[in-house]
């Protein structure tokens, strides 16, 4: 008991669990509870044409929209509605608008190719999907309805004055919200079902430290469909906030984009993944009116922070850790939490840690390390459909495992020391090897293939393969990634390949991972 440890932060108190709260209804409770008038700042800007979307135009919008899925393209409670859209104004009009009718908002990259859109759908059960026209075409077929934001039927809903609105939703907090895409600690990807009352705590957490942190104007860099990014959103409505999307224009022109968008908007604020936050570092600018980044997704080495405080002496670089599975783990808040450089900053609020002996399966004290694992209010409820995973991800008392090697101090700073687990982030975004492994088995001439994170400056990590190839085959590195490149989205592109003779299995088969680090230093050493 004692080597469990409870956030140094004082619990945040939160709606009664049995209270019906849909997430949406909770952020406008919110919203109207600091004042009885909404904010006069906008709700939502696009960083690249300025438009806006104001507070009360984002409350009728949500209202007019969620009334019109029902009545016009007959969602129910309980749909899952899969989103394949790029950063837009009306993306957050739709969260808000599924969540209040107690439909599932389950988002996904538009990057991902066909057969990748095909295998997440088949996953979480979506009936429903939200494209535009650039990505309709990856739809499986077999979706009943297929909603594009980008025509003018979708404008019709958003100011519909239908009948949507006699009729109140009973939403339970215990539903799910959100299924969001993530492989976890092994294997391929996985659907992981978070409920209302997940949002709702994390999102209560935020507000409860307003005084200390307060958002005025900030530019989401994360993107919206990754869990940190759709929680930034959320987020960024219920504190009344203004969020500048960093829409397709200015992804386009990539940190220099989004510093220019920054610097022409006066943001406060902004949430972005480690590559973004070394490449500001390396971009003329100077940011005056920002006060505070918050950097997740991936680790940032301590030689990156140091630069980036050199160079905006000005900016608290707030580290942030969290998983799509957990929610957020734990974050920095105020100057004196920036200082101490290597952490992922403390426990938050309501959420109960332990760090566990990976070999032996007993808790360890402050200052050891072993796996992080978690309980609270923020955590998933499982994975859809996969029991199996679910077994080996919670324990019989409802922690749940994070894959990731960590350490608390005395002080209740989390370290994050390395990961345990097979996923590799390029960028902060998810690559599972297993996925990469499947498709390098289903290529001619490759025996066998195993998939390994590389380190790399700017990205973190690259996928790197090990390939054993047929006797007598001629096939090349340039061969490989390409045959690859051409199945998965671009940032699971493997990088790297190098031909070996065999893979270590376990005796059951099992690829030995902690030895392929070894085994790819002796093959690299022996060219
Ligand atoms: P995702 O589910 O895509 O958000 O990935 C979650 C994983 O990213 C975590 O389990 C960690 O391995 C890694 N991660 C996220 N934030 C951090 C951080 N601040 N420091 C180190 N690793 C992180």
């Amino acid at each position: 008991a004692t080597t469990s440890f409870r956030s140094l932060r004082p619990p945040v108190p939160l709606p009664p669990a049995d209270v019906p709260l849909s997430f949406t209804e909770f952020t406008f409770s919110l919203l109207r509870s600091s004042s009885s008038l909404l904010p006069a700042h906008p709700a939502l800007v696009d960083a690249a044409t300025g438009e806006t979307v104001s507070f009360p135009a984002f409350l009728s919008r949500v209202r007019a929209l969620a009334g019109a899925l029902r009545s016009r393209v007959g969602l129910r409670r309980g749909d899952v509605a899969f989103v394949l859209v790029p950063a837009r104004l009306d993306v957050p009009v739709l969260y808000f608008a599924l969540l209040s009718i107690g439909a599932v908002v389950s988002p996904a990259s538009p990057a991902l190719t066909p057969a990748e859109v095909s295998h997440l759908v088949s996953l979480s059960g979506a009936s429903v999907a939200f494209a535009v026209t650039s990505t309709a075409a990856k739809l499986p077929a077999g979706l009943t309805t297929v909603v594009l934001l980008d025509s003018p039927h979708f404008r019709s809903l958003l100011t519909d004055s239908g009948q949507g609105e006699e009729e109140r939703l009973v939403v339970r907090q215990s539903e799910t919200a959100a299924i969001q895409y993530s492989s976890g600690t092994t294997g391929r990807v996985k659907a992981a079902a978070l409920p209302h009352r997940s949002f709702i705590a994390m999102v209560a957490g935020f507000h409860a430290l307003r005084a200390e942190a307060k958002i005025t104007r900030t530019l989401l860099c994360a993107p919206m469909f990754h869990s940190m990014g759709f929680l930034f959103v959320l987020q960024g409505v219920a504190l009344g906030a203004t969020t500048l999307v960093v829409t397709e224009a200015v992804a386009r022109a990539g940190i220099r984009g989004m510093v220019e968008a920054a610097e022409h908007w006066a943001v406060t604020d902004m949430t972005a993944s480690p590559p973004v936050v070394l490449g500001m570092t390396r971009e003329r600018c100077r940011l005056a009116a920002l006060e505070r980044i918050t950097c997740g997704g991936a680790p940032l080495p301590t030689a990156a922070i140091e630069r980036f405080r050199r160079r905006f002496p000005h900016v608290h670089l707030c580290m942030g850790y969290g998983s799509t599975e957990a929610g957020g783990i734990s974050r920095m808040i105020s100057q004196e939490e920036c200082n101490h450089l290597g952490s992922a900053g403390r426990v938050t609020e309501n959420l109960e840690v332990k760090i566990v002996c990976h070999v032996t399966g007993k808790p360890l004290p402050a200052g050891h390390q072993g796996e992080l694992w978690v309980r609270g209010p923020s955590i998933m409820t499982g994975y859809v459909g996969d029991n199996e995973a679910n077994a080996t991800t919670f324990d019989s008392e409802g922690w749940l495992k994070t894959g990731d090697l960590c350490y608390i101090d005395q002080d209740g700073f989390l370290f994050v020391v390395d990961r345990l687990k097979e996923l590799i982030k390029y960028k902060a975004y998810q690559v599972p090897p297993a996925e990469l492994e499947l498709v390098l088995h289903s290529l001619p001439q490759i025996v066998d293939a195993a998939v390994m994170p590389y380190p790399h400056e700017e990205a973190g990590q690259i996928p790197i393969a090990l390939v054993v190839k047929q006797p007598g085959s001629k096939l090349t590195e340039a061969e490989v990634m390409y045959n690859v490149a051409k199945q998965v989205a671009p940032y699971k592109k493997i990088r790297k390949v190098v031909f070996v003779d065999s893979i270590p299995k376990s005796p059951s088969g099992k690829i030995l991972r902690r030895e392929l680090v070894n085994h790819l230093r002796l093959c690299e050493l022996s060219r």
